[in-house]
């Protein structure tokens, strides 16, 4: 008697490449492959790589028995929910207004679900992570910028498929920078990959020493994670940066709590979930600067899934 074993193939459609990765039921990754992107060249050639990597995934699956429920598709962007593509992505704009799902239904004959990667990655940890058995979640990720998502009753949120509105874009200092969405201050401009390296540049023009020097003259690139090791270390800017952000996303979290009422908060992105330092800002100002009982109520935990949690959480819905 054979069992048929149910899976589910995810894809992380990103600049830097995509992730193919076949699921079970679990949430275990039993199969993973990579591709390029193919950026400035029309839809179906950005993705054409990422075709051939789900091709194989289908036979990998069938050679092996498996069932395939469906595609989970994530990218990193906005979307047009009625019409089942992409509205907007900003690093690969071929994909914009391009009807994905139809596409892949059409050449795979499978059910095709989209989501945009915040979404996908919250529902992974919602179903197997840091979230699992919580109704009302919120999460935030920092990787170039913020993003935000929230579930509500076990079901994601449904965000305005416009910038204003969106939780990502919670206005958190009127007098801050511009954003892109047009206003100022929102949360994406104060703790953002752009904002972080300027409090590095202000810090270095006020003569302070900092390891980051010497890091990025050996031709590394600024990210969080660079910033998270030096904070680690103890270099005294990068603890500044980290306290400013810290700072930040404890007023944002403290109006998204107000606002949501979430019970578990969730920080991921691996400037925010591999050390402790972010949490603890965040849980601090919660419990000694909010005057809501709410917040002090709240689990604030690191995520679970690391940088497999959206590839993982497209395809919740299909297991
Ligand atoms: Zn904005």
């Amino acid at each position: 008697m054979s069992t048929v074993k149910s899976v589910a193939v995810g894809v992380e459609l990103a600049a830097r490449g995509t992730t193919v990765a076949l699921i079970d039921r679990h949430g275990t990754i039993l199969h993973r492959l990579s591709a390029r992107t193919l950026m400035g060249r029309p839809a179906i050639a950005t993705i054409e790589p990422s075709l051939r990597a789900i091709e194989t995934m289908l036979s990998y699956a069938h050679a092996g028995g498996y069932k395939v429920r469906g595609l989970g598709i994530c990218v990193p962007g906005s979307l047009d929910t009625e019409r089942h593509r992409p509205l907007l992505v900003p690093t690969l704009p071929s994909l914009n207004d391009f009807p994905l799902c139809d596409f892949l239904e059409a050449r795979y004959t499978l059910p095709v679900r989209l989501h945009v990667d915040v979404d996908a990655a919250l529902l992974g940890e919602h179903r197997f992570g840091a979230g699992k058995g919580c109704n009302r979640l919120l999460f935030l990720t920092l990787n170039a910028v913020v993003g935000a998502s929230l579930v509500i009753d076990g079901q994601l949120e449904c965000t305005a498929q416009q910038y204003v509105g969106h939780i990502s874009h919670m206005l958190v200092a009127s007098n801050g920078p511009r954003c892109s969405c047009g206003r100022h201050g929102c949360i994406n401009t104060l703790v953002s990959l752009e904002a972080m390296q300027k409090m590095v540049q202000r810090a270095l023009r006020r003569g302070e020493q900092t390891s980051l020097t010497q890091r990025l003259l050996n031709r590394e690139y600024f990210s969080p994670q660079l910033l998270a090791e030096e904070a680690e270390r103890g270099d005294s800017v990068s603890l500044q940066v980290y306290g400013e952000v810290g700072r930040w996303l404890g007023v944002a979290t403290t109006r998204y709590i107000d606002l949501f009422e979430p019970h578990r908060l969730i920080l991921g992105g691996d400037a925010l979930s591999s050390n402790d330092l972010i949490l603890n800002h965040v849980r601090r100002i919660l419990t000694t600067h909010s005057s809501s009982h709410v917040c002090t109520l709240i689990d604030v935990v690191p995520a679970r899934l690391g940088s497999d949690a959206s590839v993982v959480g497209s395809v919740v819905s299909l297991l």
